[in-house]
């Protein structure tokens, strides 16, 4: 998945490319910005990376939360 340019948004779920302790790869984010805070939807545990550290863990968008507002927002 070429995640070049992809913007993110609150309730987005994302899998890292390295699974939580918990063996869960998939992530809520719950905020978005220079820090990204995330959740994990094994276990609940909440982590903040810094936005670099977001986009190269990031291996695929598995949900994402408001498709259609991000369509609308780029004006197609
Ligand atoms: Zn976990």
């Amino acid at each position: 998945m070429d995640l070049t340019g992809v913007r993110f948004f609150l309730g987005d779920i994302v899998r890292l490319r390295k699974p939580h302790p918990c063996g869960s790869t998939d992530w809520e984010i719950l905020r978005t910005g220079m820090d990204f805070r995330l959740r994990c939807t094994g276990c609940n545990r909440v982590v903040m990376l810094p936005r670099t550290q977001f986009e190269r863990s990031v291996k695929a968008v598995v949900r994402r939360a408001a498709a259609d507002e991000m369509d609308r927002a780029e004006g197609r």
